[in-house]
């Protein structure tokens, strides 16, 4: 091999012991058996717990986290990081059921995106949570909804930025776009909000995600404050909610590396006291979706058989992107890459050979990785995919081909 091929970061956070990953402090193999079946998502409880307390450790204390619940929305999760965390932001009537069954406070979710139907509007009013307002149509629908149900929505709203970044990553606001109300249309919107019976929160500013690189993240939050600062100017109330947006990444492929925040939190630092002099009552928040959960989770699944095709080995496994359809490379990748995997079952790592690992799908896409350097393994041994603590199971797949649904657990 030679030596400037890029490593995926260490995927050092669950340890080894006898040769075995473990997760919580169970082997793998007993976990395994404790689900009673494979394929099956491992969440580590202490992992997620450690990202928030680092987190908060390095981020101004102002700073309030909220998580992204379509990251991972399995009851358990949410139900452990409503604990942790300030706020859940949700996406759907769904979603909005399982941040509420957590018990959090209501003034505490926000509900943004786009096409949220009358149903789910009434639901979100009745709750009491936040509306993130996409456009002007639904503001008016937001308004009719409240009227009839006797209760006065809180709306923030969603701006789909005047910027955009030049960085890697998601793009989800600057130029046309499906999200949120482009900046220059948010004056008048604030005016209508103000002449309806709706209790105005602030503002939500998203403009990425899966962002590795603290230049683009400080640019970002640079460009942020400034454009909430003179929207804030037009609204028909103080700004209590001044959503900055996330777009924390993690590292998924080769050459990747763990984000260094403290640039980013001096960055902030520095932001907040024009925040405090100009909105004082507003309340600076982050939203989080991979970044609290996504390191903290592996996907397993077992080697059913193996062969050598031309001289390439498959190890032929159980799983495949019927579960997992980010790792097989199809959930907005370009170019596909691969995922760190390993052989849970031989972390002592040798003798190794080059075998990709494909899934039980009729389909060449089903491949969770192509060609890597892995220990040899046998069937029963049990391959791990890593960073899939976020968009797994819940993003995946699942009736293609009719294979029985996957566990999750949280341990
Ligand atoms: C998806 C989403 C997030 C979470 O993104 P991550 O990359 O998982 O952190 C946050 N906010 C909004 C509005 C989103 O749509």
């Amino acid at each position: 091999m030679s030596a400037t091929r890029p490593l995926h970061a260490a995927m050092d956070q669950f340890p080894v012991v006898d040769g075995e990953l473990t997760v919580g402090g169970m082997r793998i193999s007993t976990l395994a058996a404790r689900v009673g079946a494979t394929p099956f998502y491992a969440y580590d409880r202490a992992l997620i717990t450690q990202r928030v307390a680092e987190l908060r450790q390095t981020l101004p204390a102002a700073i309030e986290l909220h998580f992204a619940v379509k990251a991972n929305p399995m009851p358990a999760v949410v139900q452990h990081l409503a604990g942790l965390v300030d706020g859940l932001d949700v996406a759907s009537a769904g979603e909005l059921q399982v941040a509420l069954d957590t018990g959090i406070d209501p003034a505490d979710v926000s509900f943004a995106g786009p096409a949220k139907t009358d149903v789910e509007l009434r639901a979100a009013i009745a709750a009491g949570i936040t509306l993130n307002l996409e456009s002007a149509g639904e503001t008016e629908r937001a308004a009719r909804i409240g009227a009839a149900l006797g209760v006065r929505p809180n709306v923030a709203v969603r701006v789909n930025p005047d910027f955009e970044l030049k960085a890697s990553g998601m793009k989800m606001g600057g130029g046309p776009k499906q999200f949120g109300v482009d900046a220059e249309q948010v004056p008048a919107l604030l005016e209508r909000i103000g002449q309806l019976d709706l209790r105005f929160r602030g503002f939500h500013i998203f403009w990425g995600s899966q962002n590795l690189r603290t230049e683009a993240l400080i640019e970002a939050h640079d460009k942020t404050f400034e454009l909430g600062l003179r929207l804030a100017d037009a609204a028909p109330a103080p700004t209590e909610l001044f959503n900055i947006g996330g777009g924390f990444g993690i590292p998924y492929f080769p050459g990747e590396q763990r984000l260094d925040l403290s640039p980013v939190a001096d960055n902030l630092q520095r932001l907040l006291p024009q925040l405090a002099a100009r909105q004082p009552q507003a309340r600076p928040i982050i939203e989080l979706g991979r970044y609290l959960v996504g390191e903290a989770g592996i996907y397993v699944c077992e080697v059913i058989d193996r062969k050598v095709s031309r001289g390439q080995v498959f190890l032929v496994s159980n799983g495949g992107l019927h579960h997992h359809l980010a790792a097989s490379g199809n959930f907005g990748q370009v170019i596909r890459k691969n995922y760190p995997v390993a052989v849970a079952t031989r972390m002592h790592g040798t003798p190794t050979e080059i075998a990709s690992v494909v899934g039980p799908l009729c389909t060449p896409l089903d491949l969770l990785a192509d060609r890597m350097e892995l220990p040899q393994a046998e069937v029963g041994d049990l391959i791990v995919v890593y960073q899939s603590g976020a968009y797994g199971r819940s993003a995946s797949p699942a009736g293609f081909l009719s294979h029985p649904p996957c566990a999750e657990v949280l341990v």
